[in-house]
């Protein structure tokens, strides 16, 4: 009787392989882009939900939301 392990043919846990990347895709320019294992340890932290915007959209809408702001002071004393 041999000692043949079954367990030999089976594959063992790859070690030190990170996760892959997960692919999102940008909601506004369509495109694929790729969140960092960094970046997804920090939304699985914060508990935030993943983005849906890439990096370049994300802050464009930033820009625009700071203008908007910036545009919409109320004017509500009139001098005249
Ligand atoms: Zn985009």
């Amino acid at each position: 009787m041999r000692p043949a392990s079954i367990l030999a043919g089976l594959v063992p846990p790859t070690e030190g392989e990170s996760m892959p990347n997960q692919e999102l895709v940008c909601e506004d320019c369509k495109q694929v882009f790729e969140l960092t294992e960094e970046q997804r340890k920090y939304y699985a932290e914060t508990a935030y939900t993943l983005p849906s915007r890439c990096d370049a959209c994300e802050e464009r809408r930033q820009a625009e939301k700071n203008a908007k702001k910036a545009a919409r002071r109320p004017t509500k004393k009139r001098r005249w």
